[in-house]
């Protein structure tokens, strides 16, 4: 349970208070399994972020900038502490919001827990530098805070989008103010809670609840915010990018992919089924790392596709709360996205291998294996951002890395091979940010995730977050 009752009510968290939008409107946020109501979430507009942006500016002007970083690191570790013992209840209100089986919204809030520990770690560790530049002279490097950073999030991962950039921005001395996504912004809300009770002044971290065209869009292009960092969408990426660039906001795009896993001839191929499935079925494919294109050699063709349709016919598919092997999508518009794309593989000639998802309600869509996909058609171009993986296949190293380079996305890739000089050369020529072999989802907060092309840039996670959240500063003294 929540501090305040089971559901945080339609209120906005701005300067420490809860507070109804200025507009006093409200909407409704569903629970995906059941398509009942759960709550209803204030409706945040311009003059709710201009307050927000306001008071991240007078904290960050003011407490924060008193902090020590110690004093930083102990309130990050008491936020973990803090959210780590309300573990049950946020993975209980992530899983209602977004459908995600009860074991996966737990392992995301314990991945949450594990970005304010590390970035804990990190805080008193932000530092600079002098430079060589002779004998009379000192040259000295400064790392400091940005000030009032902006965060603008998808509905996905909803709280462990948010931990991602939060963490490192508030170790390093800023302030945030974030926008979550409209789908499901619950647990975003009730972490307004833990850091409170952790003990961050009024004012560190501010949430503006709201719709992408009019809270994210005012905040992203909001001339009080020092950095925004945006997660989400290609299409709506671009529209951030523009409107920070109207006061050159410095910003951090994750955008989407189009993630291939390629197996080559000489992988376990009982090994590479399971985590080819992990890799696309997890979350409902709903990650954008998610290995949505399978790249097999000709040759291992038909002993893998055995084992992932039996994989994919034996995944239990429910409501999150039921704690299945994958819930439904997360809305109506995403479950009929989907199928659309289904629909579009089949009559481009791919055919269609499902699992089952036979429910009355709720935006369930059936995991989906298309076989026979051709690299020109929609399905093995676009995101899909659901439970379906397009299969193509290879016959040589080159044709591997030719068809697992042919997108417009780069952000990361599977490869299964038992040769490591096989995956060591394919990880160099592949083009992603985050290169994964005989393992998919390895890695963990230390490691810097992101990507290249227009899957977005700069670097999440690991010490590299912290260059997103300080800035650098020279100072020259002529001795
Ligand atoms: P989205 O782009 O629709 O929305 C993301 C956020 O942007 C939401 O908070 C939304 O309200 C806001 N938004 C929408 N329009 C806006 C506007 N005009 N101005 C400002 N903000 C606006 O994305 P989504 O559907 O929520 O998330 C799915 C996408 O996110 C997928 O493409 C997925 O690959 C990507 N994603 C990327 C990463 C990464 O780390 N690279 C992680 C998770 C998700």
């Amino acid at each position: 349970m929540s501090e305040r009752g089971e559901l945080p009510r339609g209120e906005l968290f701005l300067d420490g208070q809860w507070t109804p939008a200025r507009s006093r409107s409200t909407f409704e946020t569903l629970d995906p399994a059941t398509e009942e109501t759960l709550t209803r979430v204030a409706r945040g507009g311009p003059e709710d972020v201009d307050e927000a942006v306001r008071a991240a500016r007078a904290a960050f002007e003011g407490p924060c900038r008193r902090m020590t970083p110690v004093d930083r690191a102990r309130l990050l570790t008491r936020a973990a502490r803090t959210l780590e013992s309300r573990a049950e209840e946020f993975a209980r209100l992530e899983t209602r919001d977004t459908g995600k089986p009860r074991t996966l919204s737990r392992s995301e809030i314990h991945g949450c827990v594990r970005y304010f520990d590390y970035y804990a770690g990190a805080a008193d560790k932000i530092q600079g530098e002098t430079v060589p530049l002779g004998p009379d002279y000192l040259d000295y490097t400064v790392r400091e805070p940005v000030g009032v950073t902006a965060h603008i999030t998808p509905w996905n991962a909803p709280l462990s989008m948010v931990c991602r950039s939060l963490a490192p921005a508030l170790a390093a001395g800023n302030t945030a103010v974030v926008k979550p996504a409209e789908q499901a912004p619950l647990t975003a809300l009730v972490l307004a809670d833990v850091l409170q009770q952790a003990g961050w002044p009024a004012g560190t971290y501010n949430v503006v609840t709201g719709f992408g065209g009019e809270a994210g869009a005012a905040l992203s292009g909001h001339p009080g915010i020092d950095s925004l960092t945006f997660t989400g969408s290609v299409p709506t990426g671009r529209t951030v990018l523009q409107a920070a660039g109207e006061h050159i906001t410095p910003v951090i795009l994750e955008l989407g992919g189009k993630s291939p896993q390629i197996v080559f001839e000489d992988a376990d191929l009982d090994r590479a089924a399971e985590e080819i499935a992990k890799g696309i079925y997890t979350n409902a494919g709903q990650y954008c790392d998610a290995g949505s294109r399978l790249l097999v050699h000709t040759s291992v063709r038909e002993p893998l596709l055995e084992r992932l349709t039996a994989r994919t016919k034996q995944l239990r598919v429910g409501p999150g709360m039921d704690d299945p092997d994958m819930g439904p999508l997360i809305s109506a518009a995403q479950r009929d996205r989907v199928l659309d794309y289904i629909e579009a593989g089949r009559s481009a000639g791919a055919h269609v291998v499902t699992g089952t998802a036979d429910f009355p309600t709720g935006y369930f869509v059936a995991p989906t294996l298309l076989d026979g996909v051709r690299p020109d058609m929609r399905v093995a171009r676009e995101e899909i951002f659901g439970p379906v993986l397009a299969v193509l296949t290879f016959g040589s190293e080159e044709e591997a890395a030719e068809l697992a380079n042919a997108t417009e996305y780069g952000l990361a890739a599977g490869i299964h091979t038992r040769d490591v000089d096989r995956a060591l050369c394919f990880a160099r020529d592949v083009g992603a940010g985050y290169v994964m072999v005989n393992e998919y989802f390895s890695g963990g907060v230390e490691s810097p995730f992101g990507g290249s092309k227009h899957s977005g840039y700069g670097r999440e996670r690991g010490l590299a977050a912290l260059d997103n959240y300080t800035r650098l500063r020279n100072v020259v003294l002529r001795i």
